[in-house]
């Protein structure tokens, strides 16, 4: 028996012995090595992590739907602070206006603007809105009292029409008395009200920036204004026992101690903020939880939460792929040319009709302007009120021509996802380049067209485009994406230059067919000048087998 222990003990011996080496080991691991020093364009972080993958973050506004589930204390608790959020906001963005500079905390070299006194306005008119409610709830409580009375007079005098009137009234005064009496004593929690000071913070800060120039005013907010939540006081967790359905809680109410919280019933907006959802509710490090605004939609009837959240998603993946050419045409807005020889163009029929529309609005106002009938309100007021409609107009085509840009370089892009171009070359847009030869198309497009901002669109456009996992252009925006490189080209002599013998044409040509004068090759007019630089890169016509290289 005793030999059998002290067999143990040895057996056990060695063992130990193995564990302790491995603790050795692993605390040599544990303990790190000296990073070599990062060459210059490097990434610090030693050789090893050379493979990481880069990540960009994107700052996403996740929509909910908020449902009534019959809970009215907490939806009244919401209405007493949507009711005061535009007072809130106007005390507390005037108050940052009369604020006093104080050496900033975390830098003492460095100015601030004094914080206390505007959360202490900010608490002082929370409290004064309180004592204002709590005056209106004994009027509340006597009407409720008397309508309980008059109802019982009615039902024991079997009035019955007159009972189902009161009985209604009753319900409603009841109703109103408890919001009324919730608002009496509803304390904002430190997260609401002190995300109300930052974020007037932010905006005064944008607003003194801007002021000297005189043309910003201080932000002024109006009835109906969203709640906000400090970032990471609020919580989504997924509801247990419905599919799809959401729980977000939201701090309510604070007694100074204890902060009230509740839970709301939240339903995702559409199919990419389901997926947003679920990246949320799985929690980790690539998803971080901001401010949270709860709003009222006066015009659908509903209250709705805007979640933010950044979100670090791997780069862009640079596709590899074919090469196409962007040009704009002389019959239609805008022409791509790839390298199979298919054509795809963007009309742009609705520009020349938008474009007319405004020209003749204004050609009428004109009229007007002339003879001094800019109507009653206008005259006498100075040239700012006399051209305002004029202005209007100029708003408008701004704005439509925004939004065509953005119309156009989302197309653009998903094309070349589509069809896996990696590479695509720009013609350089020249407003100038086009006389009056030129057909209605683009010659609307070319008034006031941005062309500088057109590029940009489309750049922005292709350096992001959500892929699904065949590789197509997708609306998805949890896919990951794929960017295009834009190569701009000089464009010059392209326009009449023939791309098969090289013959340079003295006169531009403007028919829908091109025919060179020499060779008689043929193309579309409006594929020319993009046909020419995708060859000249291509050292072939598009559509050509590739030459064998080997
Ligand atoms: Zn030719």
């Amino acid at each position: 028996m005793g030999l059998d222990v002290t067999s143990g003990t040895i057996s056990v011996g060695p063992l130990q012995v193995l564990k302790d080496e491995r603790a050795l080991t692993n605390k040599a691991a544990v303990t790190t090595p000296r990073q070599p020093t990062p060459k210059p364009g490097q990434p610090a972080g030693g050789g090893a992590t050379g493979d990481v993958e880069e990540t960009t973050r994107d700052t996403v506004v996740v929509q909910f739907s908020i449902l009534y589930d019959g809970n009215q204390e907490k939806f009244d608790r919401l209405w007493a602070m949507r009711d005061c959020m535009h007072r809130v906001l106007n005390t507390a963005i005037s108050e940052w206006h009369r604020a006093d500079k104080v050496a900033s905390a975390r830098n003492p070299e460095k100015e601030t603007l004094a914080r206390g006194p505007v959360t202490d306005a900010v608490k002082a008119l929370l409290e004064r809105e309180r004592e204002y409610w709590a005056k209106q709830v004994p009027k509340a409580e006597t009407e409720v009292a008397k309508l309980r009375v008059d109802l019982g007079r009615a039902k024991s005098k079997e009035r019955l029409e007159e009972a189902l009137t009161l009985s209604t009234r009753l319900e409603f005064a009841q109703k109103r008395c408890a919001s009324l009496r919730i608002k009496a004593t509803n304390q904002m929690p430190s997260s609401v009200y002190d995300s109300v000071v930052r974020w007037t913070a932010s905006r005064y800060a944008i607003y003194k920036k801007d002021a000297f120039r005189g043309d910003r005013s201080n932000d002024t907010y109006r009835a109906g204004q969203p709640i906000r939540w400090r970032d990471g006081s609020w919580a989504l967790v997924r509801e247990v026992d419905a599919k799809g359905r959401y729980n977000l809680t939201l701090e309510l109410h604070s007694d100074g101690k204890h902060v009230e919280r509740a839970g709301f019933t939240v339903i995702p907006d559409g199919p990419s903020m389901h997926g947003f959802a679920k990246r949320m509710v799985a929690g980790g490090d690539t998803v971080k939880l901001c401010d949270a605004r709860v709003v009222y939609s006066e015009r659908k009837k509903q209250w709705f939460a805007k979640l933010t959240i950044r979100l670090v998603r791997k780069a862009s993946r640079p596709l590899a792929g074919t090469t196409a050419a962007l040009r704009r045409g002389v019959w239609s807005a805008l022409v791509l040319v790839f390298e199979d020889g298919s054509i795809r163009t963007i009309t742009g029929g609705d520009v020349v009709a938008f474009k007319r529309k405004l020209k003749a609005r204004k050609v009428a106002l004109g009229e007007h302007m002339g003879q001094m009938e800019a109507g009653d309100g206008a005259r006498g007021r100075g040239k700012r009120r006399r051209f305002a409609a004029l202005r209007k107009i100029d708003d408008a085509e701004d704005r439509f021509v925004d939004t065509r840009c953005k119309v156009w370089a989302r197309m653009i892009a998903r094309e070349c996802a589509d069809r896996g171009v990696g590479r695509l070359l720009v013609a350089k847009m020249n407003p100038k380049e086009m006389g009056d030869d030129v057909p209605g198309v683009v010659q609307a497009m070319l008034r006031n067209w941005p062309f500088a901002k057109m590029l940009d669109r489309i750049k922005q456009s292709c350096a992001k485009i959500y892929v699904d996992e065949r590789g197509r252009a997708t609306r998805d925006a949890l896919a990951a994406t794929v960017s295009v490189e834009l190569a701009p080209f000089d464009a010059h002599w392209d326009a009449r230059g023939c791309p098969n013998c090289g013959h340079v044409h003295d006169e531009r040509q403007v028919a829908p067919t091109w025919e060179c004068d020499k060779c008689h090759f043929t193309r579309g007019t409006d594929q020319i000048v993009a046909w020419n630089g995708l060859k000249r890169e291509l050292k072939r016509h598009p559509g050509e087998p590739k030459p064998c290289t080997s």
